[in-house]
């Protein structure tokens, strides 16, 4: 082969004109690559310690408080690079770094998730059935359910009791606690199962967890496997049956973030969506110090399910707490918001080569190539998504490009595929101009879903970048 070739013509207009789509591997430095991995080994210990919602708020105000974010007093006044938080039921939570501007010219917003598909257990959720003792649940977020039985299972929540206390609860994470289970049929007798389609084969009433089987004595008595889940239960937490209708109580999968394949490249773990964007946001909030505008990162709840509820993007928490900021910056709200932008932080589908013909290649997001930024979301005819204006991610382009941060595009699948949703609309009915940035995932949703450790790092750059820009 020649040395030294001269390039062709094409070779260069090439080089002018086409985007550069090199694994992102490539296109980043060896140190850069060593900050990935860095900033990925406490990733894997926030997934290990935030897999609810409520751990998730715990975590979060432990590392704010440590970093001098105070709560929030709207009787209080503030001054640039004062950093407050506000706690939405422990479900939700928002880290304000109050901006040299304050809200004048509408504020920076970063929205990621902490809520993961999982099986929430019913209200009346314990039984006894041939000797077995099992738990009712009710699935939540959108899972393939056949993917969760014989998977072991961790028990995480609260119980709140009747005298205004609550007790937290979890079994299963520690290396010597029990852990549960929702058992499959055996193959040899799967023959019936095996030929139904999917949905049918597998529904939400098979959702059951195996949490006992030993009788609780030799007394003839009835559900006595039941009375003696309910004794080990009311000696280790004092709670006893009729206290599961006051609980929020979640079974999700028991095994801890792993690195995965042999160059250690990738992270495998349950709740990447969203934690591997919430985990970035706390950080790019935590390591902002005096921004131009006021920048508010929202760790909210519920956006699996549709984001109803009031720790959910449907409720008006984040305005009111806009609201409260403006009014002390003597603004109004809704000229606040007009001039507000928000990245929703959100993953997006990985190609995944074993199921290439899901995805439209050109338009897909892949592994190591960066954060992914989204354009729109939705179904069909571009159905339920906000789809951001093309000047806003020009905006978006120019802030990542000048701060050298690896990031690509993807759709959500090819089209007509399927779809889904973000947090995204909700904002941008509010008046703000918003944009879906965040990490490909691949197997979203299942126990174990994998995200590239370059991927996570360089969302928290976006984020970071984007907050102080
Ligand atoms: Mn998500
Ligand atoms: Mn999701």
């Amino acid at each position: 082969m020649p040395e030294n070739k001269e390039k062709t013509q094409a070779a260069l207009m090439k080089e002018k004109l086409f985007m550069n789509r090199k694994n992102g591997c490539r296109k980043i430095s060896s140190e850069e690559l060593k900050k990935a991995d860095e900033f990925c080994e406490e990733y894997k210990n926030f997934l290990d310690h935030a897999k609810v919602e409520r751990e998730a708020v715990g975590y979060a105000l432990d590392a704010a408080k440590i970093a001098g974010f105070t709560e929030y007093d709207p009787s209080r006044t503030y001054r640039s690079g004062d950093k407050v938080y506000v706690n939405n039921r422990g479900k939700a939570v928002m880290l304000a770094v109050i901006g040299k501007k304050g809200t004048h010219d509408g504020v920076r917003l970063g929205i990621a998730h902490i809520d993961s598909p999982r099986l929430d257990l019913k209200p009346n959720p314990l039984y006894e059935s041939n000797d077995l003792a099992l738990f009712k649940t009710h699935y939540y977020g959108g899972i393939k359910k056949y993917q969760w039985p014989t998977v072991p299972l961790a028990l995480h929540g609260i119980a709140a009791l009747k005298d205004g206390s609550v007790i937290d609860i979890q079994i299963g994470e520690d290396d010597s606690d029990p852990c549960f289970c929702v058992t499959d049929l055996l193959p040899h007798l799967a023959v019936e199962q095996m030929s139904q389609v999917m949905t049918k084969a597998f529904n939400g009433e098979h959702l059951n967890v195996l949490v006992g089987s030993r009788p609780f004595n030799e007394d003839e008595e009835s559900e006595s496997v039941k009375i003696n889940v309910l004794n080990i239960l009311f000696e280790k937490y004092g709670i006893k049956e009729e206290d599961f209708l006051s609980a929020d109580l979640q079974m999700v999968p028991a095994f801890k973030a792993r690195d995965l394949g042999f160059d250690r490249s990738m992270i495998g773990a349950y709740g990447h969506d969203d934690k591997v964007c919430a985990y970035p946001a706390l950080m790019a909030a935590i390591d902002t110090e005096t921004p131009e505008r006021t920048v508010i990162t929202v760790l909210t709840d519920r956006e699996e399910i549709g984001s109803d509820g009031n720790t959910g993007m449907k409720s008006t928490y984040l305005v009111d707490f806009i609201a409260d900021l403006a009014e002390a910056d003597g603004e109004r709200t809704r000229h606040v918001m007009r001039k507000t932008t928000c990245l929703s932080a959100d993953v997006n589908a990985a190609f995944d080569p074993t199921y290439a013909s899901a995805f439209e290649a050109a338009n897909s997001c892949f592994i190591n190539n960066g954060a992914v930024i989204t354009k729109y979301t939705g179904s069909g005819g571009k159905y339920s998504t906000s789809d951001a204006g093309a000047e806003y991610m020009a905006s978006v382009r120019k802030i990542l490009d000048d701060a050298g941060v690896l990031w690509q595009t993807g759709e959500l699948g090819k089209v007509d595929g399927g779809g889904g949703g973000t947090i995204a609309k909700f904002v941008a009915n509010l008046n703000a101009d918003v944009v879906d940035l965040g990490v490909p995932v691949l197997s979203m949703h299942a126990p174990m879903e994998v995200v590239s450790k370059i991927d996570v790092y360089m969302t928290y750059r976006a984020l970071y970048e984007f907050y102080n820009s």
